[in-house]
């Protein structure tokens, strides 16, 4: 017999580490069908290490403890926390914006109990889920009347489904934007069934452009909020005021995609003016749609609003229900919009808000902390330095905009800063910084209360490991 068909006779059965599992409390809170699925990989594994002659002695213990570590790595979450050590304060692969505390305890009361999310208790009859907010939302953005539903880009896509379908809608070159995450304008028209009817050119859209494109078939003017890019030098739009009085001369209603959607006028705060919701509703457009987990600081939601009739027209739409938006995002909305109601109490309390205004006072005191941690932790294993940088809003809002910042930068003495990044991805929980100039760049802006002594002992584990 060869060594091979003896190593090979030599591995346990199944049943037989099982049982030694069984008896083993380590593995005491791994389901049993993951412990034997995990077994019979690592019994496989060896086979065929053996068979191709680089099995290393195989004992009970050995493959009781590969089989544990494999059972581990499944059944651990694959969705976790992350720091965001980035700055970018809406960033998309991050899960864009943190709810606010009020949101947060009001998902677990609802989630918790059964709800009224379609019973109106004072009639006793069947409710709408919407009048949890749609209330609300009038009152914020002086709408008629409001809708939500899953996201911005369901939202897009229901609105013109309902407003232009078979039907022509007028769309500038300029506007016909991608933005992360693979929604494309036009795309999303196809797909409502809209027919494209695309007027200007890139940089410049005039009045004259939409009047002459009107034609029998015409259902729609779109406007879409270039918000991901912005072109510079010789440029020209038409304002949304201007395209509804040509609508109203025509006959034809326009719709404002605004994409990240503000309730507050950031340029109150020191920061560039972006449309805010009540400006667009104000300028008479028909519908308004925007997203929930943007500038808004909400949960993932498609906010339509606009006048009583175009809502209620895509309240009919079978669309709607298939885009329904959740009981928990429902109310993890109502309280972020209600935060609202108090401009300074929602600037404190909603983290976007709270970290887009931050002031450069509070910047320095953050980096002055991060930076005495991380010293105190890793002492002369790597020059540590302030760096006057820039943050982004990120998340399709404010296009280029630099928010002033100072970041903690790291080089280490005995490690490429490139291997430190991924060290500090793949730790536990991942620490998500960026890489310039040859330094590790870690962003205050974006780091929570109480991350900093994490990462401080993060980056010495990382760096004595070494
Ligand atoms: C982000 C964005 C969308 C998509 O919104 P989601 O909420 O991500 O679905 C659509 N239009 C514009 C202009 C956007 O910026």
């Amino acid at each position: 017999m060869t060594d091979t068909h003896k190593n090979l006779r030599a591995l346990p059965g199944v049943d037989h580490l099982l049982e030694l599992a069984k008896r083993d409390s380590r593995f005491s809170a791994i389901p049993r069908s993951v412990v034997l699925d995990s077994l019979r990989q690592v019994l496989e594994g060896m086979r065929k290490d053996i068979l191709a002659g680089t099995g290393p002695v195989i004992t009970d213990t050995l493959l009781l403890e590969k089989a544990l570590s494999l059972a581990e790595e499944k059944i651990k979450p694959r969705l976790v926390g992350v720091i965001n050590a980035t700055g970018v304060v809406l960033h998309t692969n991050l899960g864009r914006a943190l709810l606010c505390d009020d949101a947060l305890s009001h998902i677990t009361a609802i989630a918790k109990t059964y709800s009224n999310l379609e019973l109106n208790l004072n009639t006793g009859q069947r409710g709408i889920r919407y009048e949890a907010v749609d209330g609300l939302i009038c009152e914020l953005t002086g709408a008629e009347s409001a809708i939500v539903v899953n996201n911005n880009a369901g939202a897009v896509l229901l609105a013109l489904n309902t407003l232009a379908r078979r039907r022509e809608v007028v769309v500038s070159r300029g506007e016909l934007v991608e933005i992360g995450g693979s929604f494309r304008v036009p795309d999303v028209m196809e797909k409502s069934g809209c027919i494209l009817k695309e007027v200007g050119t890139t940089n410049r859209t005039h009045l004259r452009d939409y009047e002459t494109a009107v034609g029998e078939n015409t259902a729609l003017f779109l406007k879409v909020h270039t918000s991901n890019y912005k072109i510079e030098g010789f440029t020209a739009n038409v304002a949304l005021k201007d395209l509804v009085a040509l609508g109203q001369n025509k006959g034809i209603p326009v719709m404002e995609d605004l994409g990240s959607g503000t309730l507050v006028d950031f340029s109150k705060y020191g920061l560039p003016h972006e449309p805010t919701v009540r400006d667009a509703v104000r300028s008479g457009a028909h519908v308004v749609t925007f997203s929930g987990d943007k500038l808004l600081g909400g949960p993932q939601a498609g906010i339509i609003v606009g006048k009583k009739a175009g809502i209620d027209e895509i309240r009919k739409n079978p669309l709607t229900r298939a885009l329904r938006i959740d009981k928990l995002t429902l109310a993890a909305l109502e309280s972020t919009l209600g935060l609202y109601r108090d401009e300074e109490k929602a600037l404190r309390e909603i983290p976007t808000l709270r970290m887009l205004t931050l002031p450069f006072t509070e910047i320095l005191q953050k980096a002055d902390t991060l930076f005495q941690a991380i010293q105190k932790a890793i002492g002369p294993l790597a020059d540590i330095q302030f760096s006057d940088m820039n943050s982004r809003p990120g998340g399709g809002s404010f296009p280029e905009l630099d928010l002033p910042t100072r970041c903690v930068t790291v080089q280490p003495l005995n490690l490429t800063v490139s291997r430190l990044e991924t060290a500090m991805r793949l730790s536990t929980p991942a620490i998500i910084g960026r890489i310039e100039g040859n330094r590790y760049i870690l962003d205050p802006r974006t780091i929570q209360e109480g991350q900093d002594t994490i990462i401080a002992s993060t980056l010495a584990r990382i760096l004595k490991e070494k």
